[in-house]
């Protein structure tokens, strides 16, 4: 196995009875590596993450988290991995402090629970019992107990939901940080900006397969798609052109026009485009 790889797997399947969800799924993960797994709902993504997890059992393939199978792992594999599932977030009277301090314990190396709690921007809210936090704070819980063990591997599955745009933010900014601090990230998401965002590559997972893994800027070849160019026409319509050669046309059209063209704009395929292409929706 390649060391230099956090996660391998090959010609993973699971079906669920006669329900195949993953159907020969390949992926690798480098280390240190942010990789988002983008699909529509029920492609897969889930039982693939918990397989990795060591949460659920494969029928079939070769799978290797931090070089070891995650079917048949140690309790010193577990703590090297961080999970941030969807949506646990409530320990009844428990205060954040104390489920924070509490979690801590299963870790060898656990980091500091008053500065993962602040880290996770609930700094004012350690001391609030866990069912009193509304719900984009109740997944910052989540994301502190999955990094209190300071991971070498970090699995996030749909980790900004429910938050509202300040808080993805920040959000992406403490992922920043721990990729930073070279931990080695997963995380599943619906959001493609946050993708866009955060991932050194993407991986898109359509019918229990991986259909395409690419950096965010290069899938479905993005950048080599024509431009389109639209500009308003003296009679007061909208041209368009499809251009490989977008600089020029508008040099082009600056001359035709003297100068300023009205209404200009360049656009290229964005990334939600040749997501929804690639998944075949219509
Ligand atoms: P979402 O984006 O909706 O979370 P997903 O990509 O994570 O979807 P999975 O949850 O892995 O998809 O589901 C893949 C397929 O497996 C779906 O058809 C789903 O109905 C089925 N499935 C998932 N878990 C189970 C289960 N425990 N028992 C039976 N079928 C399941």
């Amino acid at each position: 196995m390649d060391d230099q790889l956090a996660i391998s797997v090959r010609g993973l399947r699971k079906a669920y009875g006669g329900n195949v969800a993953v159907a020969g799924l390949d992926l690798a993960v480098r280390r240190g590596e942010v990789f988002a797994l983008l699909g529509p709902n029920g492609a897969g993504k889930t039982t693939t993450v918990e397989i990795l997890e060591g949460y659920r059992q494969r029928d079939a393939g070769e799978v290797s988290v931090l070089g070891s199978d995650p079917a048949r792992t140690e309790p010193s594999w577990r703590s090297r991995v961080g999970i941030v599932l969807q949506g646990t977030g409530e320990f009844d009277e428990l205060t954040v402090a104390e489920v924070v301090g509490h979690f801590a314990g299963f870790y060898p190396d656990a980091d500091d629970p008053a500065k993962v709690i602040e880290r996770v921007g609930l700094g004012a809210k350690a001391r609030a019992r866990t069912h009193t936090l509304s719900g984009g704070q109740k997944r910052r819980l989540d994301v502190a107990l999955g990094i209190i063990g300071r991971p070498e591997l970090l699995f996030l599955d749909e980790p900004t939901t429910g938050f509202d745009p300040e808080a993805r933010r920040e959000f992406w900014e403490l992922i920043r940080d721990l990729a930073a601090a070279g931990t080695t990230i997963v995380l599943t998401t619906h959001y493609l900006d946050e993708a866009e965002a955060l991932a050194d590559r993407v991986g898109v997972i359509a019918g229990g397969r991986l259909v395409e893994v690419a950096p965010p800027d290069r899938l479905g070849n993005r950048q080599e798609a024509l431009a389109t160019v639209s500009w308003r026409t003296p009679e007061g319509g909208v041209e368009t052109a499809e251009s490989a050669t977008p600089t020029a046309l508008v040099a082009e059209l600056a001359t035709r026009y003297g100068g300023e063209v009205p209404g200009l704009t360049v656009t290229r395929p964005t990334l939600e485009d040749v997501y929804l292409k690639m998944i075949g929706h219509r």
